[in-house]
């Protein structure tokens, strides 16, 4: 029996179930496809075309040296290709990984090949689905602080036997400090394109598909030797100061002390648990404050296993859900960055300039402004998921349609994540130089942040009142006239011109 092996974009590492069990390399045909018709379905991001290809081409390289019989393929759709390599190679029986991505399952399911295919469990995260369902049947609330205590326990991470090091869970409160002097933060490491990655640049730049970003720059690295240096040089230089400025936002500082991991863990260039352990070790052996190397373990093994839990967890609907009924368009400056709001227009333009914005960047300035605003939860999700150099269906789902739009009704979210200016103004510095005046809600020059937030929460007063941890913002609202209610929504009625 002869086997082939696909291998998908966001599958690049040796150990992935497809290829680990290949004893033979010389036996084993293995195939690589970018498809045209792919990318046509969304608008991507040019950086994100060039990361996933020029890391696709890299893995191909490295296996045709460890003597794989590579197939490389640059076609219009997956089917082709795949049916002429399959008979050519007299190919009894195809073997790929499940993606992790729903929809690129219903497409492996929709092809014609005349072999077998055999979907192969995902290992690409430390929960299977399966042991996740296990952890979620019987529970009245799917809490991410319940299944992240879970996964301290079970890969016993900061733990002294049973119990927490330092006794508590979680220091989320210590990481939530705002950007008041100047801070001395460090470089990103970025990397030089190679002859490869400079060949992807060219194809990319020559494309004639709608695309999105800037390609003056890709800085990106696309190896899996690459993004060890990534992680050693977080590990050294940008953990020990992680946890305090967490959540700031400074005008220039597109990465502060973040990881920058992300596109290198969701193409499987690194693996969660090695990431895990090389901050726990930091931690022991430098001496590291407890409250960032506990933060940042809390967003792998808690909030990122748990994001993609969720996502198979949930019914095949999820994707629809829309629960507080936003239904406005995605205004024009989400992909020009043209607007007289300087945060959004910081944010967005870091984005096209590098694919790339931070957590609280993406949840409490671009996400917070769509769902104050009423935009489709829908449109807002399909945006993300083009413009982000790290973003696939699985993580998309649960951050925008769940965690930032709450359109899943609070399935995720214990309350919907939207604020006025105020928290802006105080967690960055981009009201300093803004046209708009962060302390104020009406008249003239009046941050769109403020009218947006109090016209969502008259709007939705209803559906707000049962969230408990609402009811003490809603008083505010009682204090308000109906002349100065009436004069926010008629601002708030107006996004596109901000
Ligand atoms: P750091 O904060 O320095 O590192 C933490 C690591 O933990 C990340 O690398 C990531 O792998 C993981 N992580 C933390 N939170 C999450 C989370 N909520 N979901 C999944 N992984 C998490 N993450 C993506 O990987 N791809 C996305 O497209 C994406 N889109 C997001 C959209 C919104 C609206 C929100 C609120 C969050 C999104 N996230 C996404 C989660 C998180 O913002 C990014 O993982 C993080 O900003 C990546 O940068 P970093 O590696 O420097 O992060
Ligand atoms: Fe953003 Fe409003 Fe601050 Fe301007 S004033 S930067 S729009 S929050």
């Amino acid at each position: 029996m002869t086997t082939g092996i696909w291998i998908l974009g966001d599958q690049l590492y040796s150990t992935q179930s497809a290829l680990q069990n290949c004893n033979n390399p010389s036996e084993v045909a293995i195939i690589f496809i970018e498809s045209y018709s792919h990318i046509k379905q969304l608008r991507y991001h040019k950086q994100k075309l060039v990361l996933i290809w020029s890391a696709m081409r890299h893995f191909a390289e490295e296996l045709r040296q460890q003597g794989y019989s590579v197939t490389y393929e640059i076609a219009e759709d997956f089917q082709t290709p795949l049916e002429s390599w399959v008979k050519e190679n007299q190919i009894d029986q195809l073997q790929i990984m499940t993606p992790n991505d729903k929809p690129f399952l219903n497409t492996i399911e929709d092809l014609k090949l005349p072999c077998d295919i055999n979907l192969l469990p995902n290992n690409h995260f430390l929960w299977s689905s399966e042991e996740f369902n296990n952890w979620a049947k019987n529970r009245k609330r799917l809490l991410m602080e319940d299944f992240y205590r879970e996964g301290r326990r079970r890969f016993d991470i900061l733990m002294e036997a049973d119990k927490p090091i330092g006794g508590k869970w979680n220091l989320d409160k210590e990481n939530r400090k705002p950007p008041k002097a100047k801070l001395n933060t460090p470089e990103p490491l970025w990397f030089e394109a190679d002859e490869i990655t400079q060949e992807v640049i060219q194809l990319v730049d020559s494309l004639d598909i709608p695309t999105y970003g800037d390609l003056k720059q890709f800085r990106w690295g696309v190896t899996r030797s690459q993004a060890l240096k990534v992680l050693k040089y977080f590990i050294e230089i940008r953990l020990p100061d992680f946890g305090p400025y967490q959540d700031a936002m400074v005008t220039g500082e597109e990465t502060m002390w973040h990881a920058m991991l992300s596109p290198y863990i969701n193409l499987g260039l690194l693996q969660p648990l090695e990431i895990i352990q090389a901050a726990e070790k930091a931690y022991h052996e430098n001496q590291l404050a407890l409250n960032s190397v506990e933060g940042f373990i809390r967003q792998v093994l808690g909030w990122r296993e748990y994001m993609h839990g969720i996502y198979h967890h949930v019914d095949e609907d999820y994707s629809q859900q829309n629960w507080f009924e936003h239904n406005k368009p995605l205004p024009e400056f989400f992909w020009t960055s043209e607007t007289k709001m300087n945060c959004l227009h910081q944010i967005l333009t870091q984005v096209m300039d590098t694919g790339y914005a931070h957590h609280i960047q993406r949840l409490m300035v671009l996400n917070n402004f769509g769902l104050i605003a009423g935009i489709s939860p829908q449109e807002l999700e399909t945006w993300f998921h083009a413009a982000f150099i790290d973003a696939y269906d699985w993580v998309m789902q649960t951050n925008v349609i769940g965690m930032g739009q709450y359109a899943d009704g609070g399935l995720l979210a214990s309350k919907p994540y939207a604020a006025s200016a105020n928290y802006i103004n105080k967690m960055s510095d981009y009201c300093k130089s803004c046209y708009y005046q962060h302390s104020k809600r009406t008249g003239e020059k009046a941050c769109p942040f403020n009218f947006l937030y109090w016209d969502f929460l008259n709007r939705h007063r209803d559906k707000l009142k049962f969230q408990g941890r609402m009811n003490f913002i809603l008083k505010n609202l009682d204090r308000m006239t109906p002349e100065e209610l009436e004069m926010i929504h008629t601002l708030a009625e107006m996004v596109d011109n901000l």
